[in-house]
């Protein structure tokens, strides 16, 4: 049996983005950062809802703020999955949301898994997913060992993607993570036919599709590209064989406010060409509420204010920092008032930038 993909529904990132195709990196930025925090699930009165929006919008994100996602992205065009032809077995039509990458039966039939409540969509998996269906990575996410003498075999490890968010990173979580996947149809014992005939369970094809939730720990200090050991929850292993892991593979969601740095949060803050020069006492927010920060006199833009402690925890105890970048905003438009002070000021002031 030749390997086969399920079709995917095309997500059309810039339309959940709301910018036109031709937007640029900062029109893409400022649209993403705008939605994320409305639809932030610690802010939305139905947190439920908002995840789902927030992991589609972080997901168009991830690809339309990448130059090189962006690029294959848009190379693809809505109608690059056209010729996709495949039935799906029984069962798994049905099965809506995360991913699917191609693994191997029992038998060594291929067949597809699917994740959901990963908070990737299934065309994001196989277009940028680390197992993405084509040209996943040989053996990764279905590694096995075999003993053709004892007729034994370890079930494969299964590996998925998981988004996490930040605010999960900050205080642990636990997700509920569904694994669909082939296994022997019953009612034919996974030969296809029964009594001389195509199997009417399975269609002919001797699996059938299962769906296992399980309740996966998100610990709080969890790492991009750090894996999650679901221990046992990978494929059953035949012949008495021991059940092989369920990996999922840490990917941070993009926030409208902070980007990582290992445990350090950076967040740019906006001052006032008054407050660069005098220096002010200002408020900025962390993932646990505001925190006071003096600027001290003659802050250039660029700078970086540490605040300790208030980054992402770390495993061993403790926590990375918060870095305050900052940036200095001049107003696009001033009163008449506010003009003669300008002027005031540049007839009186030695300060020059280019010398
Ligand atoms: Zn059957």
């Amino acid at each position: 049996m030749g390997r086969f993909l399920m079709p995917v529904q095309y997500k059309d990132y810039y339309e959940i983005l709301g910018v036109p195709r031709t937007a640029s990196d900062a029109e893409i930025k400022k649209a993403f950062r705008k939605l994320a925090r409305q639809h932030h699930p610690d802010v939305a009165k139905n947190k439920k809802q908002a995840e789902e929006k927030f992991k589609e919008i972080n997901e168009a994100y991830e690809v339309l703020g990448d130059p090189a996602k962006r690029k294959k992205y848009d190379d693809l065009g809505p109608n690059w999955n056209a010729g996709a032809d495949f039935r799906p077995p029984p069962g798994w039509e049905s099965f809506s949301g995360g991913r699917s990458y191609p693994g191997r039966g029992p038998r060594g039939e291929e067949f597809e898994f699917h994740f959901g409540g990963t908070g990737f969509s299934d065309f994001f998996e196989q277009l940028f997913g680390s197992m993405g269906g084509r040209g996943g990575a040989a053996g990764f996410g279905r590694r096995g060992s075999m003993d053709e003498e004892m007729a034994t075999e370890r079930g494969r490890d299964i590996e998925g993607d998981i988004m996490v968010t930040l605010e999960e990173a900050m205080r642990g979580s636990v997700r509920s993570v569904q694994v669909r996947h082939g296994v022997p149809c019953q009612h034919c014992g996974g030969t296809g036919q029964r009594a001389g005939h195509v199997c009417n369970v399975c269609g002919g094809s001797g699996q059938v599709a299962k769906t296992e939730t399980y309740q996966v720990k998100i610990p709080a200090g969890v790492v991009e590209g750090q894996r999650l050991r679901v221990a046992g929850r990978g494929e059953v292993g035949a012949g008495g064989g021991a059940a092989g892991d369920l990996y999922l593979r840490v990917r941070l969601a993009k926030h409208p406010d902070f980007s990582v740095e290992d445990h350090n949060l950076l967040y740019e803050v906006e001052l006032a060409p008054w407050e660069a020069v005098l220096g002010a006492n200002i408020s900025v927010p962390t993932l646990n509420g505001g925190v006071n920060i003096r600027i001290p006199a003659g802050t250039q833009a660029g700078q970086k204010l540490r605040v300790r402690g208030r980054g992402l925890p770390l495993r061993e105890g403790g926590s990375g920092d918060l870095i305050v970048v900052t940036a200095v905003e001049v107003p696009s438009q001033v009163s008449e008032e506010e003009r003669k002070l300008w002027e005031k000021l540049a007839k009186e002031s030695s300060f020059n930038p280019r010398e």
